[in-house]
């Protein structure tokens, strides 16, 4: 057994020292060194591939845009991708260096520990070959004293097992050791394998640059072989345009012996060309001056022209104004031939405040044939008047209207316009100027016709409209549009010298729209509500008086106009009681007799062209003075009330219509001078009619047969009468 173990150990050591050999870290590292110098060849071979194509690329720097450089250029690129590789290649081959390096370390280790564990084993084998030779030394005495012997052989046995139980041990050392060489070569085989593949990787790197460089040696020679090419076409070109030229060079000189004979014949010619040159050069030197003097030729026939049409425009202009002053003349001649103040009268119907019985009668009857005739039956009499124009109660404010509107757009041409409702209170006076919200009088309708009118000259003209509402009661103006209405106003004259009176503080708006002069009399009315506590008594004790001025100008003639319209709603011309009225009735009666008086003497005065018109003896007339002389025109509408009970009234009214329509416009009129008259004298007439009245005609009956006498037949009798 012992010499089995013996051998068996040899063999270990043995295998022991070939493994040794056969692990030497020595080999990898030199198979590694190998790769490195192998390695570093490569990169040199790169570096020259490289050097090979900057060289190539100078060459070829001349041959741009040619296949070859985007042949060169696509290989490149792929030379970078390779380097890139190699790069990845030189990584990972540096990776493998590291591990061998790792693994070496390992293996120096493992050398380490199977170095020991031999060292171990040959003290181990010492002591049992030193044991063995004592035992047998032992042995030999022993069989030399045989009983010992048998002692000793028992102990040898007995030491023999402690012996076996150390070679077990040691065996099973030894399998240990042996797992341990079995692993170290599982190592060494995968670090083999692995040295395979890098050495793999490496032998493709190789491969590929080998490629590569067949490849750009391949791109080399097939640029060169262009190169070559061109160089040939290039040769082969020149020689082309050479012979060419060469040809071309022999027809310019034969074209050039032509030219030089033509040459010898144009010369005369450039001569004569020259001198036609020289004279068009004296003609272009010339031309500006000619030039100018044609354009200030043309110039001043321009402004001729434009003067003689200026002169034109100017004439036409003067004679538009001219026509216009002409047309204001005929027109004031036609209203003077016509007369410019105008009676009309108005009879309302009956109403239910009339009450019943024989005092509701009707006592006015008109003529079917004339409709600027009335009769009234006055105490079983029929009295007749004549007035411009009579409308019955069947007339509407429209019918009404229609009659005063050509007065009232005169304002729009400048002229001066009085509108005055006269007669007895009830007679209907506010209805006709102011009327009905449903219904409305001349006022609204008056204001609408201007707004328009003025709309329909709105591209010729330009007009404002401005509004005023005033009262006179008890001979005190007020303004009834003002912040303070209680307070009088004063008429003055213009400061200016024009001779033209305003009255300071009276408010004016100014109306662009039926809806603001809506506002205005609403305002108005307010005014008079809020100071006043029975509205009807008062308003028939005061003038109430709208007044519209309008303003124009006339783009054209920078022409400038004024008119104004004068719309008055008289109060009530009733007699107060002729005895018992006291305190302040009496004296509101008086104001209101002296006022009505003062307006009949002045329409008389104007009709009658007296040379003193007594416009101061009341505000009314004082305040409209402007409006009513001149060629203003003037119209009264003297309201009637057609019942019994009031005939006494209404033949004032009608006396005094009739009076002042009556005024002769002849010489002899002009001549007659009657005195003042007054509401109440009217009255005193009537009752005891004259044959010297101008106006009055009485007749028995309608039905007499006696013809109307008409305003011939009264201008003989005003010339009789004196
Ligand atoms: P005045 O202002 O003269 O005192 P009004 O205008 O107040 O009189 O008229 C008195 C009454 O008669 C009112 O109720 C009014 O509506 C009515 N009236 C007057 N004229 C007419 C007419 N033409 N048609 C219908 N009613 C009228
Ligand atoms: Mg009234």
């Amino acid at each position: 057994q012992v010499e089995n173990l013996k051998g068996k150990l040899l063999d270990q050591a043995q295998e022991v020292n070939r493994l040794h050999s056969e692990l030497g870290g020595t080999d990898l590292e030199k198979h590694r060194d190998l790769l490195i110098a192998e390695n570093e060849h490569l990169k040199q071979d790169m570096k020259s591939c490289e050097a090979e194509l900057q060289k190539l690329k100078k060459q070829h720097v001349k041959c741009i845009d040619c296949e070859h450089i985007q042949e060169n250029a696509r290989l490149q690129e792929r030379l970078a991708q390779l380097q890139l590789e190699v790069e990845e290649a030189k990584g990972r081959l540096s990776e493998l260096d590291l591990e061998v390096q790792q693994k070496t370390n390992r293996l120096a280790e493992v050398e380490l520990r199977l170095k020991d564990s031999l060292a171990e084993k040959a003290e181990e084998e010492e002591r049992l070959s030193r044991r063995l030779r004592d035992s047998q030394e032992t042995i030999a005495s022993l069989k030399a004293q045989p009983q010992q012997i048998k002692y000793i052989i028992k102990t040898v046995e007995v030491e023999s097992s402690k012996t076996k139980q150390a070679l077990c041990e040691t065996q099973s050392r030894n399998q240990y050791l042996q797992e341990q060489v079995g692993m170290q070569r599982q190592v060494l085989k995968e670090m083999e394998q692995q040295l395979q593949k890098s050495e793999k990787t490496a032998a493709q790197l190789r491969a590929q640059i080998m490629m590569y460089e067949s490849e750009l040696e391949q791109t080399h020679g097939q640029m060169l072989e262009e190169m070559q090419n061109m160089e040939d076409d290039k040769n082969r070109a020149i020689e082309e345009a050479f012979a060419r030229a060469q040809v071309e060079m022999k027809a310019v000189h034969e074209n050039l012996a032509g030219v030089r004979t033509n040459l010898l014949t144009l010369q005369p010619a450039l001569r004569t060309l020259t001198n036609d040159y020289n004279s068009l050069k004296r003609q272009v030197r010339d031309f500006p001056l000619l030039l100018q003097e044609a354009l200030r030729n043309a110039k001043a026939e321009i402004g001729q022209a434009i003067e003689e049409v200026n002169s034109t425009n100017r004439e036409l202009l003067r004679k538009y104004r001219r026509e216009l002053q002409l047309r204001k003349k005929c027109h004031n001649e036609l209203v003077r031939l016509k007369g410019n103040i105008r009676v009309f009268g108005r009879v309302r119907p009956i109403t239910k405040e009339d009450g019943e019985g024989p005092e509701a009668a009707n006592s006015v009857t008109f003529d079917p044939d004339d409709d600027a005739i009335l009769h009234l039956m006055h105490k079983g009499k029929q009295v007749s008047f004549e007035l411009d124009k009579v409308f019955s109660p069947q007339a509407t404010q429209q019918d009404v209207f229609q009659e005063v509107q050509a007065l009232i757009t005169s304002c729009i041409d400048g002229y001066n316009v009085c509108i005055f409702a006269y007669g007895q209170t009830g007679a209907g006076k506010t209805y006709t100027m102011e009327g009905t919200p449903e219904n409305p009088g001349i006022n609204q309708r008056a204001l609408q016709l201007l707004f328009s009118e003025v709309q329909r000259k709105a591209s010729d003209w330009g007009y404002t409209i401005t509004v005023s509402v005033a009262e006179i009661y008890n001979e005190a103006l007020r303004d009834l549009l003002g912040k303070e209405p209680q307070e009088k106003l004063d008429i003055k004259l213009c400061p200016d010298g024009s001779g033209q009176l305003y009255v300071p503080g009276l408010t004016e708006f100014q109306v662009r729209s039926v809806e603001d002069i809506n506002k205005v009399f609403e305002f108005g009315h307010s005014n008079r509500v809020t100071e006043y506590t029975s509205l009807n008594e008062h308003s028939s004790r005061s003038h109430a008086l709208l007044i519209v001025t309008v303003r124009g100008l006339d783009y054209s003639t920078g022409l400038r106009t004024t008119g104004k319209l004068n719309l008055v709603d008289l109060a009530g011309s009733e007699r107060v009681g002729r005895s018992g009225a006291e305190g302040s009735r009496l004296r509101e009666a008086q104001y209101i007799n002296k006022s009505l008086s003062a307006l009949g003497d002045v329409i008389y005065a104007l009709r009658a062209r007296q040379g003193h018109v007594p416009f101061r003896n009341s505000k009314l007339t004082y305040l409209l003075q402007d409006s009513l002389s001149g060629d203003s025109k003037t119209l009264m509408m003297v309201q009637v009330s057609p019942v019994e009970k009031n005939t006494s009234e209404t033949l004032c009214s009608l006396k005094f219509a009739e009076r002042v329509r009556s005024v002769e416009l002849g010489p002899v009129s002009r001549r007659a001078e009657l005195g003042s008259w007054s509401s109440q004298e009217h009255l005193e007439v009537t009752n005891q009619p004259r044959a010297a009245q101008p106006s009055i005609r009485t007749h028995s009956s309608p039905s007499s047969g006696t013809p109307l006498r008409r305003a011939g037949s009264f201008r003989r009798k005003l010339q009789t009468s004196g």
